[in-house]
């Protein structure tokens, strides 16, 4: 393939390059424009918003401990959860805005671990531009309200974050690790090379990643991150397809204590055992994906465990390209409510004439192979005491929001309970992103900052009736949801 361009490390070339980028961004916003017909806008925010609302009759979801509370009423001002009472039992303040809930369950809003925000989720052989906002009202809409991003290669990555918290931007409360360190040539370098469109591959593929291989360029990476503002550093340990180059131990190190040195926890996208125990003796915080590539054995089950580091396995991305080709594709009820016909029923091409299908050929097939061991090896690292988090790498194949419902219902085939599936998608996975063991989401107490989720049904019984949502609350703002089918005639 092409060589691999190295950053030029002067301060000065270093903003020449970023003046650059905005511009170029700019330009890819302008083609998209041109290219793209807008999205509908499936979320909007009440105008005015109210002030307080007061849910009645919710049973509500103690994810703690497992078990719904029946009949109780729920007050929320401003962005907080101001007061739980038994029905009926909390009294009406002027202005406030009552939704009667009548018995279905409220939770709170659901965390992806791995998101992407600025990725496009059509089959890579549609060749969609992205449109991040698009993504942002995808999520709210199917009540995922926080997103860790752990690559996000757009410049603007720490100001959407900003700008969603200052309530300028529609969306998801969002965590971000920016741009990505990966080897040179590493992953996702070559993915990108056939998945891009080749007019705007020159450009995404050197923002796409920082391509380290030495400790000193994986330090003047981070640094570039932690400078730009980044929650996160995510480090690539992988190798896609399987002749790419792999980040060194050496230069890994360097990247974790770097981040380290900055406050900075480091995520690990890893895939085979070897990574996974590389990437643990290095220091990072989590893997944000599963051991994909082979069984564990035994005894490193233990080994695995003993790093007390969190587990996103993101099953969903991997069942979603083992897929390709197969055919015969069902999209899910929010897949239907959040994205065009046009786009779910690509899924169903004859993809084989795609340069994806032709280059990753192996890779494909690889992933076709392994695909018996990964709930297995989920299963074994939670029995062994290792925290399964939710996330569901949003990309070509996962919607975003969508791709998360998927994700709870692969999670809870592994082998998690209905109960242990939605805390990794709430307290557990609110106490990793903000690293707090009581933090201020994520679960539903007074105090709390008001991300709620409203279903009929009882998830605790049937995970589907995650999907069966009735209201999103994000900061204590109701949403108005319109799903995409029912601004054509024929939904369904
Ligand atoms: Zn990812």
């Amino acid at each position: 393939m092409s060589d691999h361009p190295r950053h030029p490390h002067t301060a000065a070339l270093r903003r020449g390059r970023f003046a650059l980028t905005r511009v170029m961004s700019l330009a890819a916003c302008c083609l998209l424009a041109a290219c793209s017909a807008p999205r509908p806008e499936i979320v909007h925010q009440p105008d005015p918003k109210p002030t307080s609302l007061l849910l009645r009759h919710a049973g509500v979801l103690d994810v703690g401990g497992g078990r719904v509370l029946a009949d109780r009423d729920v007050l929320v001002r401003g962005d907080r959860i101001a007061a739980i009472g038994l029905g009926g039992q909390i009294a009406a303040e002027p202005g406030v805005r009552e939704i009667d809930a009548g018995g279905a369950t409220l939770l709170p809003g659901l965390i992806d671990v791995h998101g992407h925000v600025s990725l496009d989720s059509a089959p890579t052989w549609v060749r969609r531009m992205p449109d991040v906002e698009a993504n942002l009202r995808s999520y709210l809409y199917t009540g995922v309200t926080t997103v860790l991003d752990p690559s996000d290669a757009t410049p603007e990555a720490a100001e959407r974050r900003d700008q969603i918290a200052r309530g300028e931007l529609l969306g998801p409360h969002l965590y971000t690790a920016g741009r990505l360190l990966t080897a040179h040539g590493g992953h996702p370098v070559a993915l990108l090379q056939v998945a891009a469109p080749w007019w705007i591959r020159w450009y995404l593929v050197p923002g796409a990643a920082h391509q380290v291989g030495t400790p000193e360029e994986a330090r003047a990476a981070v640094a570039l991150e932690a400078d730009a503002g980044v929650d996160f550093i995510k480090v690539v340990v992988d190798r896609i397809p399987e002749e790419a180059a792999l980040m060194d131990d050496e230069t890994l190190r360097a990247a974790v204590e770097a981040a380290d040195a900055r406050g900075l926890r480091t995520l690990a996208h890893i895939g085979s055992v070897r990574d996974a125990l590389a990437t643990g003796r290095a220091g990072v915080a989590a893997w944000v994906h599963n051991v994909y590539k082979e069984r564990i054995p035994d005894a490193t089950i233990t080994e695995l465990a003993d790093f007390g580091i969190p587990m996103v396995p993101t099953l969903v991305v991997w069942h979603s390209y083992a897929d390709i080709g197969g055919g015969g594709r069902i999209a899910t009820r929010l897949e239907r409510e959040t994205e065009s016909v046009d786009v779910l029923d690509a899924f169903n091409d004859d993809p084989d004439a795609s340069a994806l299908a032709a280059a990753f050929a192996p890779y494909l097939e690889m992933l076709r192979d392994q695909r018996p061991i990964w709930a297995e090896n989920v299963q074994r690292l939670h029995a062994a005491g290792v925290t399964i988090l939710a996330g569901s790498d949003t990309q070509s194949g996962v919607l975003p929001g969508p791709g998360l419902h998927r994700e709870l219902a692969l999670l809870h085939a592994a082998g998690l309970s209905r109960a242990e599936t939605i805390r990794a998608a709430t307290l557990h996975a609110a106490r990793f992103v903000s690293g707090q063991q009581d933090p201020d989401f994520g679960l539903i107490e007074v105090g709390k900052r008001a991300d709620l989720l409203l279903v009929e049904g009882n998830p605790l019984d049937d995970l589907d009736a995650l999907s069966n949502i009735r209201e999103v609350i994000v900061s204590g703002v109701p949403l108005e949801r319109m799903p995409i089918g029912a601004a054509t005639a024929s939904g369904g």
